[in-house]
């Protein structure tokens, strides 16, 4: 496992950081035990970065982290998780989670807490109004969490706004070859490093479709040099960058997390010829010509108080439009408008754009899709 100087962290710590947002599921519930033992050997093979959330897995990732440190692994860890500021409605809400946090996980302390999500409305009318960060600097000052860091989803101005308002130790952002110029983005990767804030990779694969390409795009990839699979190709492209400290990936299964640890053994910063990144280049371009919305399927939209699928339709609309298969989009649409969940049932309240972290018309782009899959 390739490895990186985080002072802040106390030493060196993997590239490779294993979200826990992904792991396996039974029958839609978490499967504890496979968590575990995911997590586990992902230790036991060079990572020491975990990266958990409130509400991860329906509120159960904590649990399984917690239970999957025990026995000496936390010792190994540096373990992150992350305050829904969203879901606070006063400074009390704070204490209330954070302490919920601490059970679930069982630890002592965190390495890093980070506010989870922001946006330019939620650091305003809730970080800022509420003073989020007297609440950290206090859980900092007891011991209970080393450093105090952000996840963010938003513009780049946004993201410079709020990186200019505190010396946060680590912020986390959207990054992906598809995603250089989108939200925080290449530039805000290095506005980051810039104001010694160190920086943490989220999306590498871009909600998993970096990973399942079309043949036009696997093509491409597969005649570039290397030959990777297209998911050693999106992590090369994050890899090869040096202000890139760590980066998040979350695995649904053992064969997954095997392949990741493989590539983030064998590669390194600076491990991209010129070539390399031009077949990237092309096939950003190859993509976007193909790509109906950018929709990454966070489902921060949702619920919507009409029932509609929002992130549903997106989807399949996107495979429709990506895999040029329109019949199978519009047979799963029909699935969705007899279950109530379509495009018909939108009020146009605009709850969802409000929410949205990729700031997509949500609404216009509803309508679009449903005359297409119609
Ligand atoms: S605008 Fe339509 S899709 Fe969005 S939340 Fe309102 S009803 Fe739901
Ligand atoms: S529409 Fe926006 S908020 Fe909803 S899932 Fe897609 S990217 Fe996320």
């Amino acid at each position: 496992m390739k490895m990186t100087l985080q002072p802040k962290l106390g030493g060196e710590v993997s590239r490779f950081g294993l979200g826990c947002m992904r792991l396996p599921t039974v029958d839609g519930k978490p499967d504890h035990e496979e968590g575990v033992r995911m997590i586990r050997y992902a230790i036991d093979h060079g990572v020491n970065y975990v990266d958990t959330a409130y509400m991860y897995l329906g509120g159960e990732s904590e649990i399984i982290v917690g239970k999957a440190l025990k026995d000496g692994y936390r010792e190994r860890t540096a373990l992150a998780t992350k305050l829904p500021v969203g879901m606070c409605h006063d400074a009390s809400d704070f204490k209330r989670i954070f302490e919920d946090q601490m059970n679930k996980l069982q630890v002592d302390y965190l390495d890093n807490y980070l506010l989870h999500g922001l946006n330019r409305n939620s650091w305003k009318n809730i970080c800022l109004k509420y003073d989020v960060l007297s609440f950290m600097e206090k859980l900092k000052a007891q011991g209970k969490i080393r450093n105090i860091c952000f996840s963010f989803h938003d513009d780049l101005d946004a993201f410079k706004e709020i990186i200019d308002a505190y010396p946060f130790d680590y912020a986390q952002i959207q990054l992906n070859y598809m995603d250089v110029k989108h939200q925080a983005g290449l530039e805000g990767l290095a506005y980051a490093r810039e104001k010694g804030t160190r920086t943490l990779i989220m999306e590498p694969l871009r909600g998993g479709a970096l990973a399942n390409v079309p043949d036009e795009i696997g093509s491409i990839l597969k005649n570039g040099e290397g030959g990777y699979s297209p998911v050693e190709w999106a992590f090369r492209f994050l890899i090869d960058r040096p202000e890139v400290d760590i980066v998040l990936s979350g695995s649904s299964s053992m064969e997954q997390l095997q392949d990741t640890i493989r590539i983030f053994s064998s590669a390194e910063a600076g491990c991209m010829t010129d070539s390399q990144r031009e077949t990237l280049a092309k096939v950003k371009a190859a993509y976007e010509a193909r790509t109906a919305i950018g929709c990454t399927g966070c489902r921060y939209c949702m619920p919507c108080p009409q029932g509609v699928n929002i992130p549903g339709i997106f989807s399949t609309w996107n495979s429709a439009s990506i895999f040029g298969n329109f019949d199978n989009g519009r047979r799963q649409y029909e699935r969705m408008v007899s279950r109530g969940e379509g495009q018909d049932n939108c009020v146009g309240c605009g709850a969802c754009e409000a929410a949205c972290p990729q700031q997509l018309s949500i609404i216009e782009n509803l309508k679009t899709a449903a005359e297409q899959l119609s």
